[in-house]
């Protein structure tokens, strides 16, 4: 079944990240403006399904280098208030990006009608690896946010430079 066969993969996966150290020590994130734009863009003009997708770079001690983003197919039964990543595009993403050295150094989703900020149902679908992060559009005003797990279970909200908007004066 090939359904079983990703499944195991996934698992390997997850007890691989279990044994790796420091899991829930990141202290900051630092990302370009640009990207933050990119990714904001990138989930509104999929609105109102959720997209979701992982952030990808390095890491290097308490800080996370987040370089690019890649979206993933939701495959949750319902993509306007749910997310999930289709396994098969999860388990190639993180593959490649063993094979180029980088690492799957966060999460993204987007709140289509909320805050950025996670739900109940979010953190317990988390094991609290690398970072959290959730592009909110409530109202007019698009906001992202990232968080960290810390060692005594408590999130971390990480400061992120803030959106530019540009044009935005100039918007009807
Ligand atoms: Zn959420």
């Amino acid at each position: 079944m090939p359904n079983q066969a990703v499944s195991g993969i996934l698992e390997s996966i997850r007890s691989s990240e279990k044994g790796a150290p420091a899991v829930t020590t990141i202290r900051s994130i630092s990302v370009q403006p640009e990207l933050l734009g990119d990714l904001v863009e990138t989930c509104r003009i999929r609105l109102p399904s959720e997209a979701c997708g992982v952030i990808v770079g390095k890491r290097a001690g308490d800080e996370v280098l987040a370089q690019r983003f890649i979206l993933l197919r939701n495959v949750a039964a319902d993509p306007l208030r749910s997310f999930r990543f289709a396994p098969e595009e999860w388990v190639r993403i993180y593959s490649e990006t063993q094979k180029n050295q980088r690492e799957i150094v966060g999460f993204f989703h987007v709140h289509p009608r909320g805050e950025p900020y996670p739900s109940a149902a979010d953190l317990a679908g988390w094991d609290g690896s690398g970072t959290y992060w959730i592009v909110g559009s409530s109202g007019d005003a698009p906001a992202v946010r990232a968080y960290a797990l810390r060692p005594d279970g408590k999130l971390r909200d990480l400061a992120l430079p803030s959106l530019s908007r540009p044009g935005r004066q100039n918007s009807v």
